[in-house]
Parts: structure tokens; sequence; C-alpha cells
């Protein structure tokens, strides 16, 4: 893959495998007798979520939510959209929020809002990355893979300006500026 930028190893791919394993063997105890809807946001989380469920053992229907939040391409300013919403009704669904990386929290305060007024009857969170150093709203993770410093990654569905969603580990981008 052609690379602009400098780009160092964060979680390598066999750390990224083993974790997700490990989160789906937990996942997947945990929803044993209920029907499970993951519900995966796009678009950072495709990655992620495909492997997860390749892991799981437990039955699983899925479907996906899109949204941005506007600001640049690595600071988010708070203000989030929906551009694409679930196919079905989560009403009466356990529903699983499968996310890629929690920063500020605000992207997840909204959708949680957002779904918690469906009524499922039960909504738990299951982020690979925590950020927690730009925190601006409490957020809850029920399920999470890494904690991460406080720095823009890229790789495993996250981009950086559409660029490196293919990479199999998550690296960190140096100096996005240049
Ligand atoms: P939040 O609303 O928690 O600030 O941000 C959530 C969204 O911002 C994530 O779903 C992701 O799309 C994007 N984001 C936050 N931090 C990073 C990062 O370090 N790298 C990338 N590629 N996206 C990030």
């Amino acid at each position: 893959m052609l690379q602009e930028h400098k780009i160092k190893v964060l979680i390598s791919t066999e750390e990224l495998q083993k974790r997700v394993r490990e989160l789906a063997q937990e996942i997947s105890r945990d929803y044993a007798n209920r029907e499970l809807l993951m519900v995966g946001v796009l678009k950072g989380s495709f990655m992620f979520m495909a492997d997860l469920i390749r892991y799981l053992d437990c039955d699983v229907e899925v479907d996906f939510m899109g949204t941005v939040s506007y600001g640049d391409s690595t600071e988010s300013s708070g203000e989030v959209r929906i551009t694409k919403d679930l196919e079905q009704s989560v009403a009466g669904r356990h529903v699983l929020l499968v996310e890629d990386i929690v920063d500020t929290g605000l992207t997840l305060r909204y959708l949680l809002d957002t779904l918690r007024n469906r009524q499922p009857a039960s909504l738990k969170v299951c982020a690979l990355l925590d950020k927690p150093a730009r925190r601006r709203v409490r957020a809850n993770l029920d399920y999470y893979g890494f904690i991460i410093p406080n720095a823009f990654v890229v790789g495993y569905g996250l981009d950086y300006a559409e660029k490196y969603r293919g990479l199999n580990y998550i690296g960190v981008l140096e100096d996005p500026g240049s």
C-alpha cells in the first residue's frame, strides 16, 4: 500500500486478533441464551465487526449505522449526524453497538440516546479502542479491546482522509498535519 505518512505500529495484527477472539468469547458467553443484534457503526468498525463475528459462538444478526461528525479530519466537533440508519427495528431486541474508537464520547452518546429511544430489550457497547484522554462526556463501555494514548490512529478499519483502512494493524499516524 502506498503510504504518504509515517505510521508507527501501536497494536500488532497478532495482538488485535488475540484480543478480538477474547472479546468474542466473552460476548458469546454473555449472550448465550439471547438473540443478539450487532449494530456496527460505519465506516470504521467494519473490520473489527467482521473479525468479531467470525469468532462468535452464538446466534447473531448484524445491521449497520453510519455517522459523520463535523470537524476537520483529526478533530471531532461534537456535532453528529446519522448518514445511514438501521434496516430493522431494535424494539425488544438485545442490541450490541460495535464502535471502532471512543474518543470524546460524543458520537457514542448520540447513538446510545437514539437507540435507547427505540426501546431495545437491552443495549450494550463494544468498542475496539478507548481513548479516554479527550473524553468530554461519560462513556460506559461494556466491552473494550484496548485503551490507547492520545494519538491519532489508523488501520484495521480506521482512516485518515479515507486512507489506511486496510492495514491489518493499528498504527499511529505521525504528524497528520504534514
Ligand atoms: P468521538 O465522537 O468519540 O469523539 O469520536 C468518534 C469517532 O471519531 C470515531 O468513531 C472515529 O470515526 C473518529 N476518531 C476518533 N479518534 C480517532 C482516531 O484516533 N483515528 C481515527 N481514524 N478516527 C478517530
